[in-house]
């Protein structure tokens, strides 16, 4: 499956746009899609970071969360691609 197959099939949509260089990107849930906006301005590697950051929000289902649970939700997210990174399963 491509990337590109994956982000159909789970109804995510990518934009990489300008944003002020204090974004990395961020992602949002509207209209029964995903949406990731990716700053154009970071470096390859930065964006496909900042990618996978997003989209493990989107598979954990983080928009449910409490906005007063952000902290707790970026330190899962970390976690995870951490784990991912350490046990080769990206990068
Ligand atoms: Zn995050």
């Amino acid at each position: 499956m491509t990337f590109e197959e994956f982000c159909y099939l789970h109804d995510i949509k990518i934009n990489v746009i300008k944003m002020p260089t204090s974004l990395r990107g961020f992602a949002y849930y509207r209209c029964d899609m995903f949406f990731v906006c990716i700053n154009s301005q970071l470096a390859f590697a930065q964006q496909q970071d900042t990618m996978l950051h997003e989209l493990v929000h989107i598979l954990e289902n983080h928009f449910v969360v409490s906005i007063y649970d952000h902290d707790m939700v970026e330190k899962k997210t970390k976690l995870i691609l951490n784990d991912l990174k350490i046990n080769g399963g990206i990068i």
